[in-house]
């Protein structure tokens, strides 16, 4: 009897089991590990420029560079690309901090867009209206795995002749359009931080474009500015955001797994939609978007009682993000008007669990926790 009810009701459902996500991999990444260990190139190096290739390939670019983080990523890209004082740069109010500070950091003003109410993501029209003599570039976050509408982004880009960004640190794999996260703009940014779609076992990012003269300038950027045929010479006035070769060989095996562990996110979304109750309404998913499902984020009201009772049944949840970047007070000198769809979403929005281990039994179990009255 007692057997019976710890498997009708698991003793709580973790927001993401990053144990178990890795543990998948186990045998590989302590046979990686001791690799690299043996090999002794710890930055860069041969399993560094695997990595890359392999995941220029996989998103179908023409380049990837490893750097430090996500953060950095988006800092250089904008760097690359000549963005500094003066510029202004079209971001997503609903976006995590980095998109911004990347924006700051660089040395530009973040000039904030409301998002669209079914999505979340940025709205097109609002990019539009925000763009000025000073703009240079629109930043096109894909938060929660869903790509933004890219073919009217770059249409929109392309007209006013500013570049556009993807921020891809929560889409590896996503497509819109059948065009894949990564080959959709100038160049975008991908964070491998451990709990992102592609984890790694610390901080790591990339770079990705088709553009090799970007390419080379932003490799070198992150590498002090060196020049690429003499390591004494220094071009550019550079910085060190390079990524570890243990990360890159750990990054490799998971690479190799990425569309399963997407497609069980993906089945995870589905089993969520048949058993979810009235009232907790999943962010929606364009028709021509393929989401890979970072975070099953819902719409509901009442949140404060919805995660009492989570919490009560042991079940994991976030808020991505409850304050919205432009009402943060880092950024309060940037804020400029009301983003009434962003600020009225981050009191409605809760994300649910969600990895590629989570079971139907574990999903199951958080609808009926939400079914409660
Ligand atoms: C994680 C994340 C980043 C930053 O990546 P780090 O590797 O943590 O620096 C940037 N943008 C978005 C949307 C993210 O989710």
């Amino acid at each position: 009897m007692t057997l019976f009810v710890a498997e009708e009701a698991p003793a709580g459902v973790p927001f993401l089991d990053l144990r178990a996500v890795n543990n998948a991999h186990r045998a590989s990444l302590d046979e990686v590990w001791r690799r690299v260990v043996a090999d002794g190139h710890f930055v860069g190096g041969p399993s560094v420029e695997a990595f890359e290739a392999e995941f220029a390939h996989y998103c179908r670019a023409g380049h990837a560079i490893g750097v430090g983080n996500g953060t950095d990523a988006l800092e250089l890209i904008l760097v690359g690309l000549g963005v500094g004082p003066g510029d202004e740069v079209v971001v997503p109010a609903n976006t995590f901090v980095a998109t911004v500070e990347a924006v700051c950091a660089a040395g530009a003003r973040p000039r904030f867009v409301d998002v669209r109410p079914d999505t979340l993501l940025v709205d097109v029209a609002a990019v539009e209206a925000a763009v000025g003599p000073r703009t240079a570039a629109v930043v096109a976050v894909h938060l929660f795995g869903q790509m933004a509408q890219m073919d009217l982004l770059r249409e929109l880009t392309t007209r006013h002749g500013i570049a556009l960004i993807e921020d891809a640190a929560q889409a590896h794999g996503a497509e819109f359009d059948g065009e894949r996260a990564g080959s959709a703009a100038d160049a975008a940014a991908f964070s491998f931080y451990p709990g992102k779609n592609l984890g790694a076992l610390g901080d790591a990012g990339a770079v990705v474009t088709d553009d090799p003269d970007l390419a080379r300038r932003i490799r070198s950027i992150a590498d002090h500015g060196r020049s690429p045929s003499d390591r004494h010479r220094h071009d550019h006035r550079g910085r060190n955001s390079r990524m570890d070769a243990l990360q890159a060989a750990l990054l490799s095996v998971k690479l190799s797994d990425l569309d399963r562990a997407n497609a069980c996110r993906v089945a995870a979304m589905e089993r969520y939609r048949a058993l979810l109750p009235e009232g907790v309404e999943p962010v929606e998913v364009l028709p021509r978007a393929r989401s890979v499902h970072h975070l099953a984020v819902m719409q509901i009201d009442d949140r404060e009682s919805v995660t009492r009772r989570l919490d009560a049944a042991g079940v994991g949840w976030g808020v991505h993000y409850p304050v919205p970047c432009h009402r943060q007070p880092a950024f309060v000198e940037f804020a400029g008007a009301p983003l009434p769809v962003a600020e009225a979403a981050a009191r409605r929005i809760l994300s649910l669990p969600m990895s590629p281990c989570l079971t139907e039994r574990q999903i199951a179990y958080v609808c009926s926790v939400l079914a409660e009255e």
